[in-house]
């Protein structure tokens, strides 16, 4: 049976809970500790996937394409699995599967009430999550601040597992801040004592509570915090900002946090003074030593909210840090870019990323970043959106087709380079009916792309609805704009490149959710490499040598087949 750490927030919001709790996995999993974990989010949306990012960040995509919440982001990374829909659960979908459940007569002459029929289902699916990963221990984040209401049916539910589950197969994990007063120079505990006290008001008493602050918790202040709120001193942790998120396993281990949760869940003892996590600390000390700074430009549309582009962000120092550098992030907001003479904000950088987007706002920027990277030989990652806008302004200023776009933004255009998947034509419904999760793509050899992945063909997760329009590709190809990668059955262009340009890539899918720390993504790496080339050099690229007709004679010979995953 799986044994179970829930983590939960008091005091505020952005507290820091979805990284306390991908670096509990992370300590688990460094003890060979099989672990999975999942989020709770109150709220009453089934997925993020139809809200805007100024809501809740970017919307994850898992391999099995289900929309889900930022975090599973972190946990992928920091714990280095990939996750499931499962592992995303909202108030939403489970009032919808219990009214479903009513209708259908599953509780004829009963009163469906939260508690037990939504509490019934919450258990069920935090114990479906730990039973399909086979985990020994299985940790669930319920997103939002205690004393919300619309997180009682959770913690409730967290509640019953433990007198159900007995006392050592539950641990309860406390995430607060402590802040710190300027006018009276303290650090104060308070708000600690509050939230806990909704907790236990609740019934849930918790067996760690790590805390956010400014400065380090002294000794007394830990006390006090113990003392009051009925924990054990080693278990009141302290966690201070830190220069990159990837070090909090570390201070978490270094508090003891690791052992302590291995001996209450008497999860078995692992050598006394190995370094379980040697690989991982020099990971942290590589990112934090000093290095060359390469500045790169994300140009989207939400520039002002950071996590919009959490993902992307993240897969870019990924890839820095192979390369042994540092990536300096500027958000361009796209909307800048529509004034004449506005690209003087892209002069300084030495690569650029137009990541993934929906409707109109902004697009025009986007277009004028790719028409600027192109002119300027400057390296262009494009991500789905960005691949898009690519593909137009290559239509509009190389091949003059005026007014070239996608229909998703001028629906009467004359050149839809980019259109509507035929599959997506009849959909009205908004929710979860992208093309979404891991599809196969086959690289076509001879392209920068499959330099990059050096392989044949590579699965990567999708989301989205509009596509390259076959009826231009070739025109566009025969211009340079290149299909280096593609669907099996060589239908759907999933990675399109520039000819002429030293490094102009953009993709169909999102490559950024699948870089890992210790695993960057290939794109993301190549992109880096060039940029960190280009710093200062943009026009003294050589020409790539490609030819369309060595291309055309391999293909010829290697006709694209379905794999045995098929593609949507
Ligand atoms: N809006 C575009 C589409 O639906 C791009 C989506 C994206 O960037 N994820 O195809």
């Amino acid at each position: 049976m799986a044994k179970y750490i829930f983590v939960t927030g008091g005091v505020v919001s952005s507290v820091g809970k979805g990284i306390a709790a991908a670096s509990i996995g992370r300590l688990l999993k460094s003890r060979h500790i099989a672990v999975s974990i999942q989020k709770l989010d109150p709220y009453l949306n089934v997925d993020p996937g139809t809200m805007s990012p100024y809501q809740h960040g970017e919307v994850f995509v898992t391999q099995d394409g289900a929309e889900t919440d930022l975090d599973l982001g972190h946990y992928e990374r920091f714990i280095d699995v990939d996750l499931t829909g499962a592992s995303s659960v909202t108030m939403g979908q489970i009032y919808s599967s219990v009214i479903a459940g009513e209708r259908r007569g599953d509780f004829l002459g009963g009163t469906i009430q939260i508690v037990r029929h939504v509490t019934k289902e919450i258990k069920e699916r935090i114990a479906k999550v730990a039973k399909q990963a086979q985990a020994q221990v299985l940790i669930a984040e319920v997103g939002g601040t205690v004393g919300d209401i619309e997180g009682l049916p959770f913690l409730e539910a967290l509640r019953q597992m433990r007198n159900e589950l007995g006392r050592d197969n539950v641990f309860y994990v406390h995430i607060t801040l402590v802040p710190y007063i300027s006018w009276s120079g303290e650090l104060k505990t308070k708000p600690t004592q509050h939230s806990v006290n909704e907790l236990r008001r609740i019934g849930i008493q918790p067996d760690v509570i790590v805390c956010r602050s400014d400065y380090p918790l002294s000794d007394e202040i830990r006390e006090k915090i113990a003392f009051f709120c009925d924990v054990q001193k080693n278990a009141v942790v302290s966690l201070t900002a830190v220069s990159t998120i990837y070090e909090v396993p570390l201070i978490l281990e270094e508090a003891g946090l690791g052992e302590l949760i291995v001996e209450r869940l008497g999860l078995g003892l692992v050598a006394k003074g190995a370094d379980l996590l040697t690989e991982w600390r020099e990971l942290v000390e590589r990112t934090k030593a000093t290095k060359e700074s390469i500045p790169i430009a994300i140009v989207g549309k939400y520039a002002e909210l950071a996590d919009s582009y959490l993902s992307v962000r993240e897969a870019l120092r990924h890839a820095a840090l192979y390369h042994d550098c540092d990536v300096d992030i500027t958000l361009v907001g796209s909307e800048e870019l529509e004034g004449e003479g506005s690209d003087a904000r892209l002069r300084s950088v030495a690569g650029i990323v137009v990541p993934g987007g929906f409707g109109y706002r902004g697009i025009e920027g986007m277009v004028k970043a790719a028409q600027y990277a192109r002119q300027n030989q400057v390296p262009y990652l494009g991500l789905c959106l960005g691949m898009q806008v690519m593909v137009a302004e290559y239509a509009r200023n190389v091949l003059n087709w005026q007014g070239a776009n996608s229909t998703e933004f001028d629906p009467a255009t004359p050149f839809p380079v980019i259109a509507l998947l035929p599959e997506q034509r009849g959909v009205r419904k908004k929710g979860g009916t992208m093309r979404l999760g891991l599809h196969p793509c086959h690289l076509v050899p001879g392209t920068r792309a499959q330099h990059a992945y050096n392989q044949p063909v590579v699965h990567e997760r999708h989301r989205h609805r509009f596509e390259f329009n076959n009826d231009f590709r070739q025109p566009l190809e025969e211009a340079g704009l290149i299909a280096s990668g593609l669907s099996p059955d060589g239908r759907l262009v999933e990675i399109s490149e520039l000819r002429d340009h030293p490094w102009m890539l953009g993709v169909q899918f999102h490559p950024e959710f699948t870089s890992r720390p210790n695993r960057p993504h290939p794109l993301f790496c190549d992109f880096i490499r060039l940029a960190r080339e280009a710093r200062g050099q943009h026009a003294l690229f050589p020409r790539y040598l490609w030819d369309r007709q060595e291309r055309l004679a391999w293909g010829n010979k290697h006709p694209l087949k379905p794999s045995a995953k098929g593609d949507a």
